[in-house]
């Protein structure tokens, strides 16, 4: 392919007075985060190789499932079947819209200590994430390295969108000082979530962060803005840096100071518990499938292990991580990991 023909796939973009030739330049010398490829995610990463980005990091701890198909629109079929990490899945698809970008595919709970090696060499972060938990600590890294953010979220037909310059707009805490407790704010999981609120949301975030990346600040979206497609109603809330908030204000990083991460964590409406390791060890998956195809019902593939025995199915990623299905107690999960695993 020429570089002329390379010109031709973005002309309808490169005519734009906001993006025009320089915009495009800057687009493809740009370096973007998405962390969580999920139904927001998805259509980000979708959006932006297609505006021509040059680089995308693929950030995501699970695998395809068919509950994942109705929105979360880079994954097929043959990807449920394979049993695929979404990371994996969405960089195929995606070098198949465009072979010239870069695409580096992360399995990876995210988690203090690891977030800002993520982040650190990129232009602008995007939150395609499914929790609290993970928005404060990309909030707190992000305001110590400077780095620009785009929060979303949609749930049932709503969602909403931010973006968030370290130093200059509200942050995540300006806005929202404490994450809700566990339980009590309502996820896709337990509340269900129409496609098209979250392809909604995704092109707002794709659009401010091409924004970002050619360099326009003065047109990002610097409200809280609110969607309902099934009502129709669409607002925006004017928010502020707060003198008083605990992260932007008064410094505080508690999200990413936290003590050693929990080694599980229950996911959420998914009856199924995350149980990690710590250091991370390096498994030998090959090993590890020849010796429990002696006890139970083995699939596996390079990136991971799928376990199915008793009426629990535990899914091992090379880093020792697993997801045990079929139960939400943390003890039986942790002692299901010390039989079939070990510690
Ligand atoms: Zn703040």
């Amino acid at each position: 392919m020429t570089s002329e023909e390379q010109r031709g796939r973005h002309h309808r973009q490169i005519l734009l007075p906001v993006i025009g030739p320089a915009g495009q330049e800057r687009l493809r010398t740009g370096r973007v985060c998405v962390l969580g490829v999920g139904a927001l995610g998805s259509q980000v990463a979708a959006l932006l190789v297609r505006a021509g980005v040059g680089f995308l990091r693929l950030v995501d701890r699970d695998v395809v499932e068919w509950t994942n198909l109705q929105r979360q629109v880079l994954y097929e079929e043959g990807d449920v079947q394979a049993g695929l990490p979404k990371a994996v899945a969405a960089a195929r698809a995606l070098a198949r819209i465009d072979h010239t970008v870069t695409l580096e595919p992360v399995v990876q709970d995210v988690d203090a200590s690891s977030i800002r090696a993520l982040i650190e060499d990129v232009d602008v972060v995007v939150d395609g994430s499914d929790n609290f938990e993970l928005r404060y600590l990309l909030n707190d890294a992000a305001l110590d390295l400077g780095k620009p953010w785009v929060y979303g979220g949609a749930v049932g037909t709503q969602g909403t969108t931010l973006t968030i310059v370290p130093g200059e707009s509200a942050c995540l805490r300006c806005v929202f000082p404490d994450p809700p407790p566990p339980g009590v704010a309502p996820t896709c999981d337990t509340a269900g979530v129409l496609g098209p609120v979250a392809a909604a949301i995704g092109a707002v975030q794709a659009s401010e962060a091409i924004k970002l990346l050619v360099g326009d600040r003065a047109s990002l979206n610097r409200s809280l803005l609110w969607l309902d497609l099934w009502s129709l109603e669409i607002g925006r809330i004017p928010v502020a840096r707060r003198a008083d908030c605990p992260a932007c204000g008064r410094g505080e990083r508690a999200f990413l100071e936290a003590k050693a991460p929990s080694r599980t964590v229950q996911l959420c409406g998914r009856d199924a518990v995350q149980v990690s390791v710590y250091p991370r060890p390096e498994l030998n998956l090959e090993e590890l499938a020849a010796r429990l195809e002696l006890l139970g019902a083995v699939q596996h593939n390079p990136y991971l292990i799928r376990f199915t025995v008793d009426g629990y199915e535990l899914t091992v990623f090379r880093d020792g991580r697993a997801i045990v299905r079929g139960t939400t107690d943390p003890a039986v999960a942790r002692a299901l990991y010390a039989r079939y695993i070990g510690m």
